[in-house]
C-alpha cells in the first residue's frame, strides 16, 4: 500500500464509519487473530462488526470479544444487514473473494464500499480495490496488521486485547516460530506484543493444551493411514467421513495433522485428504519443504492455492479416485521433489 493510500485511509477513518471486517471461509487462527485485532483497533472510534463466511474452531474461542464474531452462514440476515450498510470493508487473510465461499462472494460483490485488502498470499486480486496492503514475504496477516498500525502510527493503541490477538495469529501462522518465514523482525514484534500484555504461555495453553480424547484418537487414525512414498519425498494421510464420525469429529480437530506427515525425515511433500460428504468434497491440505511450491500444485491440479510451503486444495471426486489422481501426478513433479532443498 503506498503512502498515499495510507494518508486517504487515515483521513477516512479519522471520522467514525460503518466498518465489517471480514476473514476467509474456514477461518483459522491468523484470520481470525486478524480479524479481532483489527476490530479492537477501530471499535472506540468506529460501529464495527466482524462477518465470518462460516464458524472456525473451539479453541480459538477463548479470544477477545471472540463472541462479537457474526456467521454469514448461521446469521445470515443480521450479517447481510451490516454488510449492506458499511463504508468500509477490510478483507484479512485472503487474496481473492471466492474465498469467502459462494453465498457470501454473491453478496460481498454487490457492495458499494470501500474495500481494504490486508494479506500475505501469493497473486491478489487486484481488481478488487486499490486499497491492498499484500506482501508474500510476511509470515501471517497479524504481522502485517501490526505493520499496518505502524503506518498509520498507531502501535500506542495496541493493548493487551490486540497483542493478544495478533500473537495468537503469529504464533498458528508460523508453527509456533518455526517456518522458514519467521524473522528476526517477527521476534521483534512478539517481544513487543508480550511488553503490550499478550500472555504468551497461556496463549500457547488455550490454543495446543485443548486436545479432546476424540482428537487425540483421531490424530492415531490419521498416523495409522499415513502413506509413505520414499522414491517421491512425499507421505500422505487418509481420513473418511466415516473415521471422522467414529471419533466425535469437531472443527479444528485435524488442523495440524498434516504436519505429522512432513515431520518423517527425507519428507518434503505432504498430504492430508479429508472427507466431507455434506459438501460432497475431499479437502486436502498440502504442506512443503523447500523450493518445491504446494501453492503451484494445489492452483494447477487441485482448484486451490496458498503459499509455497502451505496451501490447500478439493476435489468432488471419491477418496480413492483422489487419491489415485494425487499418485499419477507425482512423477512429474518428481524431479523438483528430489531436488527440493529443506529450508530455503
Ligand atoms: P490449510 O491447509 O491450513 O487449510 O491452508 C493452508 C493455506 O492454504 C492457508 O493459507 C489457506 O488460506 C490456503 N488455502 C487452503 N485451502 C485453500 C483453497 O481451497 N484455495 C486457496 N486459494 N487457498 C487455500
Ligand atoms: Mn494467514
Amino acid at each position: 500500500m503506498i503512502k498515499e493510500q495510507i494518508i486517504e485511509l487515515k483521513k477516512i477513518l479519522s471520522t467514525p464509519q460503518k466498518i465489517v471486517i471480514i476473514p476467509h471461509r474456514n477461518p483459522d487462527g491468523d484470520a481470525i487473530g486478524s480479524s479481532l485485532a483489527l476490530y479492537h483497533f477501530l471499535k472506540d472510534n468506529h460501529y464495527v462488526s466482524i462477518v465470518a463466511p462460516n464458524d472456525y474452531p473451539e479453541f480459538l474461542k477463548w479470544l477477545p470479544s471472540s463472541e462479537d464474531v457474526k456467521l454469514f452462514d448461521k446469521q445470515n440476515k443480521q450479517s447481510k444487514r451490516v454488510l449492506e450498510n458499511a463504508s468500509i470493508i477490510f478483507l484479512l487473510d485472503f487474496n481473492a473473494l471466492h474465498r469467502i465461499g459462494d453465498d457470501m462472494h454473491k453478496t460481498v460483490e454487490q457492495l458499494n464500499a470501500t474495500f481494504v485488502m490486508i494479506d500475505h498470499h501469493q497473486e491478489p486480486d487486484t481488481s478488487i480495490t486499490p486499497y491492498i496492503y499484500s506482501d508474500t514475504t510476511i509470515c501471517s496477516t497479524c504481522q502485517m496488521v501490526y505493520h499496518f498500525l505502524e503506518k498509520l502510527e498507531e502501535t500506542k493503541a495496541i493493548d493487551a486485547a490486540i497483542a493478544t490477538c495478533l500473537y495468537t495469529g503469529i504464533m498458528t501462522d508460523t508453527g509456533s516460530f518455526r517456518f522458514p518465514s519467521t524473522t528476526s523482525t517477527t521476534h521483534r514484534i512478539i517481544a513487543d506484543l508480550i511488553d503490550k500484555g499478550a500472555n504468551n504461555a497461556e496463549i500457547h495453553n488455550n490454543v495446543y493444551d485443548v486436545n479432546s480424547y476424540g482428537r487425540l484418537q483421531l490424530l492415531g487414525k490419521a498416523l495409522s493411514n499415513l502413506v509413505v512414498l520414499d522414491e517421491y519425498r512425499t507421505a500422505y494421510i487418509t481420513l473418511s467421513q466415516e473415521e471422522l464420525d467414529a471419533h466425535n469429529f469437531q472443527k479444528g480437530d485435524t488442523e495440524g495433522v498434516v504436519n505429522y506427515a512432513l515431520s518423517l525425515k527425507n519428507v518434503i511433500f505432504a498430504a492430508i485428504f479429508i472427507e466431507d460428504v455434506e459438501q460432497k468434497i475431499i479437502k486436502i491440505s498440502f504442506r512443503s519443504k523447500g523450493k518445491f511450491s504446494v501453492n503451484q500444485f494445489a492452483r494447477n491440479h487441485f482448484n486451490g492455492g496458498g503459499h509455497d510451503n502451505a496451501a490447500g486444495g478439493r476435489t468432488e471426486i471419491s477418496m480413492s479416485e483422489t487419491v489415485t489422481y494425487f499418485l499419477s501426478l507425482l512423477p512429474n513433479s518428481k524431479k523438483e521433489l528430489l531436488k527440493s532443498d529443506e529450508t530455503k
